[in-house]
């Protein structure tokens, strides 16, 4: 029965993506023995990890088990920079990508052929998921290099056998330039990065309806239901989130489906576990964990995927600011200016320290309209921001607006924290 005649959304890989949730859970657990044998015997990293928490990898048998094994954290990778926690030798790894290493050392990453070749399909499943098939002409504008966002969507969107531009990120004018002539239909890069990319398109006058765009797939930093709404809007497509990180291979990890309710995480390669980043201990699902997934749920989705969801992603914790004790993650202040009037979401977060108080100051750009404006109207939209930032946030926090364009204009992930903060 083919998916059409089922009713049920298209999948990549339907044997797994419908997957029963019990044979799914049984494929986990002899995956999960197969890897804990495996970095037992190879590293000794985990063997001491393992010996000294008490954990015999022959004895995981269950999710419970899986509690009581150690964590590995950035640093343990930084810590064996750069190819010290490699499961094989290098002349088995065919591949090398890292972290942007933005927040310390890099980190480093190896690919088997045979990991490419799970990248590739899981990236391709968030690609159908997304709406892509073989009949688009997919524009990667995700830069390509050493991050993973670049040849991740390419080696996804080659194997669904789009035909693919790899534009990588950067050269706006000649970007929007190939997606007229070149009629892209989907197209693929951080969210913010498509924000630019329509404000460029609205600014040269290309009128909407001569673009053949049908879908974005946005990923690479979190963004809000409310920026989806606008880039939908000015960019007439359906817009999906998909979330990866290079330390679990890159994009991939998860994404959404039409029914735009979660990502779908690729539960067949990863095993998700909501965690308190307090106590370590297992979170209810609903709340907000470490790991930054923040619901997780296994109820059937509407388009037919067992797999389970994990909601829109806050931020890495690594991005989590703590303003004045309180936690905030610079999501929330997009969703913020998004549903105000006048304000863009193009912000930046400058983070200062007076008499040992931290402050942060929010830059949000405005139209010239409003930038050129009385001091009243100005004024009376600044306030507003701190007030409606305030509601969201819980603390207060300063707002200055800014002339448009004034912030710089990230081509890849967006520089959202300027910390000036010393010591
Ligand atoms: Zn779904």
């Amino acid at each position: 029965m083919s998916d059409e005649q089922s009713g049920q959304a298209t999948c990549w890989q339907p044997e797994i993506e419908r997957m029963d949730r019990e044979a799914l859970g049984q494929l986990q657990l002899e995956r999960l023995e197969a890897t804990l044998t495996r970095v037992y015997r190879t590293l000794p990293f985990y063997q001491q990890r393992f010996d000294a928490a008490g954990v015999d990898p022959d004895g995981v048998r269950s999710a419970e088990d899986l509690r009581r094994l150690p964590f590995t954290v950035k640093d343990d990778l930084r810590k064996n920079y750069p190819y010290g926690l490699f499961a094989v030798p290098l002349r088995e790894v065919v591949r090398l990508h890292a972290s942007s290493g933005t927040t310390g050392l890099a980190t480093v990453v190896g690919y088997t052929r045979n990991d490419l070749r799970h990248w590739s399909s899981a990236v391709a499943r968030v690609l159908v998921a997304g709406g892509v098939s073989k009949d688009d002409v997919v524009q990667v504008a995700f830069h390509y290099g050493l991050f993973t966002g670049g040849f991740g969507l390419h080696q996804g969107a080659e194997l669904v056998g789009a035909s693919v531009i790899p534009m990588s990120s950067g050269h706006t004018k000649q970007q929007l330039r190939i997606m007229q002539d070149y009629r892209t239909t989907a197209l693929c890069c951080t969210p913010s990065y498509a924000m630019h990319l329509a404000d460029e398109l609205i600014e040269q006058g290309v009128p909407r309806g001569s673009l053949s765009l049908r879908v974005g797939l946005f990923g690479g930093e979190p963004w809000s239901d409310a920026m989806r709404r606008q880039l939908e809007e000015k960019l007439q497509l359906s817009a999906t989130d998909n979330y990866g990180l290079s330390e679990l291979m890159g994009p991939g990890v998860a994404g959404e489906c039409q029914a735009k309710a979660g990502l779908h995480l690729a539960e067949d390669h990863f095993l998700a576990e909501l965690v308190d980043p307090e106590s370590g201990a297992p979170a209810a699902p609903g709340a907000v964990g470490e790991l930054v997934l923040t619901t997780l749920t296994t109820e059937r989705c509407a388009c037919g995927r067992t797999l389970a969801r994990m909601g829109r992603v806050l931020g890495r914790t690594d991005d989590l600011l703590i303003i004045k004790g309180v936690k905030a993650y610079p999501s929330q202040i997009e969703a913020v200016l998004v549903a105000l009037e006048g304000a863009d979401p193009h912000y930046q977060i400058v983070l200062t320290r007076k008499a040992a108080m931290d402050e942060a100051t929010v830059l949000v750009e405005v139209s010239e309209a409003i930038f050129f404006d009385e001091m009243r109207r100005q004024s009376g939209l600044r306030e507003t921001i701190a007030r409606r930032l305030a509601e969201e946030l819980g603390v207060h926090v300063a707002v200055k607006l800014v002339e448009r364009k004034s912030l710089a204009r990230g081509e890849g992930k967006a520089v959202r924290v300027v910390d000036r903060r010393e010591g």
